[in-house]
């Protein structure tokens, strides 16, 4: 990464928490040391050995496993009886541990003693005479952390890692490393001790240099801090820790996103709507059954790109990928809560969009992915920022915004973007419906929902010339399986059920049509700026191209061509590992299992798959789908 001076600078973001980790842990263990004096406890007998430690030492791992095993089905048996309410059960875990803990303790002595019998009878019997003791506290110890280390590692090996998946441990070197420097040192100043006059002075020396370049870091590099944060998990929670990315990002200028404007191009009004977990197929732009009189409208004076995908099959990868306009597997971050914190090393659109004049305003579902607590980062750029769970409340306050706005002159041209939930929620209230009709109704009805809340937010322009009209973009950021592949819901698979989205535009300058070319949401962000007037980004801003071009009839379409592609990225809720490329008619899926090739339009639920009748465009959708798994490993930022 960046130089020497910034391994010095994460170095030392990592050592302003792990040291006093570090000398908290050590001040414990001598603490421990020194209250508790092992070596006069007369634990150790004739001959060496310590039977009576070796007892307790068992005792102790004894009772250790014991708790653990007596909270795991408490909690579990209380967990039932209780459906998981959160009073009762913080009520009844404490008592149930204290309770566990006393009943070891009750047990422990006799425990201890007996063990000790038993080893004390095992070393008389084995020991070779005249000889010392097998036992001594040395080997004894040595042989608990052994069985410690088996234990855990079965415990992880055939408890843990199929309920929770694999675990990226890398974060974890670093720490090791500290560890094992530490112990390091500990064995240094026993055995060696005229180490103990420089140890002192070359460890605050080194722990100086990293700390001040830390601190240096922060105060005149926040670039150089935000890539540590990006690429360093571990001295990126200690930037969390101690300092405020938001504002350290902040400091980074609008200058440097500002998009160029085309000559004499006209800055229209933009808004932009993504409903949550939209099939295409169920909505009326595409001859689908839920009832969308608006979105029906929208589509009859505007363009409907009939296949167009999501960059992923879940909203945290899907909606950064929309706004960033990175495939889905190059934007970097960190998954909290069920959201994604982007790197802050990306730009949002509504950042390039503000620095290039608009003003901006985002009406936003949800305060886990858009609100401050969890410092996602997606709101970025966005001046006016309201937040409402409830999507008809959200769009009804966007339309009193509105409303307010325009009894004012105003000069700048708007981007407001707004993001509802109630389709990603359908089965809530319902349950899963049993049967495959009611659940597609129950679905339906949420759509519907959703076109009201597309009244509300639209009306303020209902009687503005059309020319001065907003540009109207109506899409989502993944579909919904409704039982199809054997899925109800999303985050599963890559099939059309989960990724085929609709993708409404009408305004001014927007032509009525439909287009075949299939497109991908990736490329939304970069459509955008296009829409807004703006020369397209310099090469490598966006993975994407704009659609817009399409749609204003600038370009003719390719009604067999046009890509996408989309990917399943592993992390709390989805299993990753899947990746698929569409080219015109045909989609390959790449799934753990293998290779499947479909052809859209003939077959679109996926049927057959054609991969072994090997049709001509295989290789090329093979290619692509390479091209697009190698540049996921490469870097997005310059
Ligand atoms: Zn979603």
């Amino acid at each position: 990464m960046d130089g020497p001076f910034g391994m010095l600078a994460a170095g030392g973001f990592f050592a302003l928490v792990a040291l006093p980790v570090l000398l908290g842990l050590s001040a414990l263990l001598r603490g421990l040391w020194a209250a508790w004096a092992p070596s006069s406890l007369g634990l150790i007998e004739e001959g060496g050995g310590a039977p009576r430690l070796a007892g307790w030492l068992g005792t102790i791992v004894l009772g250790t496993a014991a708790l653990g095993w007596i909270m795991f089905q408490g909690t579990w048996l209380l967990s039932r009886w209780t459906a998981f309410k959160p009073m009762p059960m913080a009520f009844a875990e404490p008592m149930l541990a204290i309770a566990g803990a006393l009943a070891i303790i009750l047990v422990s002595r006799p425990l201890a003693r007996g063990l000790a019998a038993v080893w004390r009878a095992f070393d008389r019997r084995w020991r070779a005479p005249g000889r010392r003791s097998l036992i001594t506290p040395g080997k004894l110890v040595l042989a608990t952390l052994a069985i410690l280390l088996a234990a855990a590692w079965s415990l992880w090996h055939f408890a843990l890692k199929n309920r929770l998946g694999p675990l990226d441990l890398s974060a974890l070197d670093v720490p090791a490393i500290a560890l094992l420097a530490l112990l390091f040192a500990h064995v240094t100043w026993r055995a060696w001790p005229q180490a103990r006059r420089i140890a002192g002075p070359v460890s605050g020396a080194v722990a100086g240099v990293l700390v001040a370049s830390a601190v240096l870091a922060w105060r005149t590099q926040p670039s150089l801090t935000l890539t540590i944060w990006g690429d360093r998990p571990l001295a990126g929670l200690a930037i969390d820790a101690l300092f405020d990315l938001d504002a350290i990002r902040e400091n980074v200028s609008l200058a440097e996103f500002q998009p160029v404007p085309v000559p004499g191009a006209l800055h229209p009004d933009i808004i932009l709507v993504t409903i949550d977990t939209v099939r295409a197929d169920h909505t009326p732009a595409y001859f689908g059954t839920a009832d969308m009189p608006v979105l029906k409208e929208l589509a009859a004076r505007g363009t409907v790109f009939e296949w167009a995908f999501s960059p992923s099959n879940v909203t945290r990868r899907s909606i950064p990928s929309m706004i960033i306009g990175l495939a889905p597997d190059r934007v970097k971050g960190r998954v909290v809560g069920w959201a994604l914190r982007v790197d802050p090393r990306h730009v949002l659109v509504a950042e390039r969009l503000r620095a290039g004049g608009y003003e901006t305003a985002g009406f936003m579902c949800c305060g886990g992915f858009y609100g401050d607590e969890m410092h996602t980062g997606l709101a970025r750029g966005l001046e006016h920022l309201e937040i409402e769970p409830n999507g008809l409340a959200l769009a009804r306050r966007a339309r009193a915004w509105l409303e307010e706005r325009a009894k004012h002159p105003h000069d700048k041209p708007l981007f407001l973007w707004m993001h509802v939930l109630e389709p990603h929620n359908w089965a809530v209230a319902s349950g899963d419906p049993v049967n495959e009709e009611a659940r597609r109704k129950t679905y339906d009805r949420t759509l519907s929902l959703s076109d009201s809340m597309l009244t509300e937010l639209l009306a303020p322009f209902a009687n503005v010339q059309p020319e001065r009209a907003p540009i109207v973009i109506v899409s989502s950021d993944h579909g919904e399986g409704l039982g199809d592949h054997g899925q109800v819901f999303h985050s599963t698979d890559l099939y059309n059920s989960q990724t085929h989205v609709p993708l409404v535009i009408a305004g001014p300058g927007i032509k009525a049509q439909r287009i075949a070319e299939t497109v991908s949401l990736t490329d939304l962000a970069a459509s955008l700026l296009d829409l807004a007037g703006f020369a397209p980004a310099p090469a490598h801003t966006f993975d994407g191209a704009s659609f817009a071009d399409l749609a204003t009839g600038k370009r003719a379409q390719n009604a067999d061509g046009g890509s996408a592609y989309a990917a399943m990225i592993h992390d709390r809720s989805n299993p990753g590992g899947v990746t698929a490329v569409i080219l015109g008619h045909h989609k390959l899926i790449d799934t753990p299992k293998g290779l499947e090739l479909y052809e859209n339009r003939s077959d679109f639920t996926e049927r057959s798959n054609l991969i072994s009748a090997h049709p001509p465009i295989y290789d090329q959708l093979r290619a692509k789908l390479v091209e697009h798994q190698q540049a996921a490993k490469r870097s997005p930022f310059p």
